[in-house]
């Protein structure tokens, strides 16, 4: 991990950890020694609002996360705590809740359902525990604390049950979870981010057949960048599955002129632009911007096979501001953001990450100028908003794991 000076400082995990563990004993005794996991976020940077279409993404999980912490419990009850809220959730394995509540725990409690059912199916059982997260995330930002709360969650169970689950059943079990139980619409991209996460590298994620691989990243000589504008909204969540429905119309109206796409992602330049007047004009804006960030997202991959930063970070600007222009993704807190980084001497591309409507922007940059992004952003951002964003660089991580702390 890297200070917003581009210094590197120690990731300090296990120090994090042992602090975590002590909150832990706040709330449940301090008698407790319990187990402790990280599960990292992820930013992704290229392939914008295409994972739920069948298209391609290059997310990077970083060096922030989710932190758990499990004691066992001998009266088969789930005990669920988090350090960002005062609640405590108890549920009876033996009667799961089968509908949402409308809270955070939904998240832990969706992917707790998940995991039981893998391990009744090998014959295994679960066991009562106490469970508190906490960790170093901004959540809600787009960094994806939600996937590293349920792939960390199922990672975590399925180490303290002693279940020997695949890792991609556990991260196929935290989507379902956010799918089904919390009730997101989103794609694979997150839960795969995070749970196939590999140190130094870009995830190459085709989320039409779910086929994968690794891109070497130069840390030596690049940094990511993530500037927080610290803007949440409440609504992000319906604005989202409004989009998810608003490229299900367009290829529901697309594919009669193309019927072997299968999805958005598959439908030709050429199909939308001979047939986008029998569109509602909103549906061929959404269904312009996909097409097109998929072609942008192969080019920015072979750009990046090449060593060419550069050109990887101009199809990443192009992204922002087809997000901003044709998907109506985009706040002016970010615009701005993207604005006054790709102004910065060194920056390759800027654009925001996660679904949008607040949160990140992620930055390319060559190492070395991030202290000179940094004072930019925050001069800048100031001069229009009178606040300051938070920038940080971020380094990459290897996926969740226990942490003997
Ligand atoms: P993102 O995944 O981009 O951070 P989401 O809206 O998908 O944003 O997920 C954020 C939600 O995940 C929070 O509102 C909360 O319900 C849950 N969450 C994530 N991390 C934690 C945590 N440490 N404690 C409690 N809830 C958490
Ligand atoms: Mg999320």
């Amino acid at each position: 991990m890297a200070d917003s000076t581009g210094t590197p400082r120690p990731v300090g995990e296990a120090d994090l950890l042992v602090e975590h563990a002590r909150a832990f004993r706040g709330r449940f005794g301090a008698g407790a020694r319990p187990r402790l996991y990280f599960s990292p976020g992820r930013v992704n940077l290229m392939g914008a609002h295409l994972d739920y279409n069948g298209g391609p993404v290059m997310p990077t999980a970083i060096d922030r996360g989710t932190f758990l912490a499990l004691a066992p419990r001998s009266d088969g009850r789930i005990a669920l705590a988090s350090t960002l809220d005062s609640a405590l959730v108890e549920v009876d394995l033996a009667h799961l809740p089968s509908e949402r509540a409308g809270r955070w725990a939904d998240y832990p409690l969706g992917v707790l359902r998940e995991v039981l059912s893998l391990a009744r199916a090998r014959g295994a059982r679960g066991s009562g525990l106490d469970v508190l997260f906490g960790g170093n995330l901004p959540v809600g930002a787009g960094l994806s604390s939600s996937a590293s709360m349920c792939v960390g969650t199922a990672f975590a169970l399925d180490s303290v049950w002693g279940l020997d689950l695949a890792r991609l059943d556990l991260v196929n079990a935290a989507l379902r979870a956010e799918r089904g139980f919390v009730g997101v619409q989103c794609g694979i991209m997150d839960p795969y981010a995070v749970g196939l996460a590999r140190e130094g590298a870009l995830l190459w994620l085709d989320c039409k057949d779910g086929s994968s691989e690794y891109l070497p990243f130069d840390h030596a000589r690049l940094s990511i960048a993530v500037a927080d504008t610290l803007v949440r909204r409440e609504l992000a969540q319906g604005a989202f599955n409004e989009r998810v429905a608003q490229c299900r119309a367009a290829f529901e109206a697309l594919r009669i002129h193309q019927p072997e796409a299968t999805c958005l992602r598959d439908v030709r330049y050429e199909t939308l632009a001979e047939h986008q007047a029998g569109l509602d004009p909103t549906i061929a804006r959404r269904a312009h911007h996909v097409i097109r960030e998929v072609a942008r997202t192969f080019s920015a991959r072979d750009a990046l096979r090449r060593g060419d930063a550069g050109g990887f970070g101009v199809e990443m600007t192009r992204a922002h501001d087809s997000m901003r222009e044709l998907f109506d993704v985009s706040v002016p807190e970010l615009d701005r953001l993207v604005e006054s980084a790709v102004g910065t001497p060194g920056v390759h591309g800027a654009r925001l990450t996660g679904a949008g409507f607040g949160g990140c922007a992620v930055i390319l940059l060559e190492k070395g100028a991030e202290a000179e992004l940094t004072r930019r952003l925050h001069a800048d951002f100031s001069a229009t908003f009178g606040r300051a964003p938070v920038v940080e660089v971020y380094g990459g991580d290897a996926g969740p794991r226990e942490i003997q702390a």
